[in-house]
């Protein structure tokens, strides 16, 4: 049984995030949608409506469970007996940050790797935070996020 742990702010969902998610499903039996909470970051969603959306969008998946953390990843990761920590790669942009992430993560704990899978083309430019600035403006967001996250972010900007 091969367990894996996804970490992010999700704020919200973006098909990017669903790109790597299925990605991910086709190596590990369990993987576990963690919605980290980092005090210093504000987000447009609160932590419940994030796992809302989460749960929602991505039901019709018996192996995925939403998770809110609040402690370290690698700390999770142990207590859910997870071996890997997953995380998406856009562009070349992406990597410092993931490498530094990733360094410290094996740092704190050695016995949990971290996999990176590369977003499909169509998804590179893809942000969560690209798509709330689109929505603060009134654009269309319908081919950036699953259906039900797009209706929770325009009930956001009303
Ligand atoms: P964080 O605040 O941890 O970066 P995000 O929700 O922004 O949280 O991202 C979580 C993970 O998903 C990161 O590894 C990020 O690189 C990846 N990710 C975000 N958007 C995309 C995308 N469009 N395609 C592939 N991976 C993505």
């Amino acid at each position: 049984m091969k367990t894996a742990l996804y970490p992010g702010s999700f704020d919200p969902i973006t098909n990017g995030h669903l790109d790597i998610i299925e990605r991910a499903l086709k190596l590990f039996d369990k993987l576990y949608i963690v919605i980290s909470v980092n005090p210093d970051k504000k987000t447009l969603f609160t932590a419940a409506e994030r796992a809302d959306i989460l749960e929602h969008v991505l039901k019709d998946h018996p192996q995925i469970e939403v998770i809110i953390n609040e402690v370290l990843t690698v700390q999770k990761a142990k207590e859910m007996k997870a071996s890997h920590i997953v995380r998406g790669l856009r562009a070349l942009t992406d990597f410092d940050y993931e490498f530094q992430l990733t360094n410290a993560n094996r740092v704190l704990d050695k016995s949990i790797d971290t996999v990176f899978f590369m977003t499909d083309n169509q998804h590179a430019f893809l942000s969560s935070s690209a798509v709330k600035e689109i929505a603060q403006f009134g654009g269309a967001i319908d081919a950036f996020l699953p259906p039900y996250a797009v209706k929770k972010m325009r009930e956001k900007m009303k």
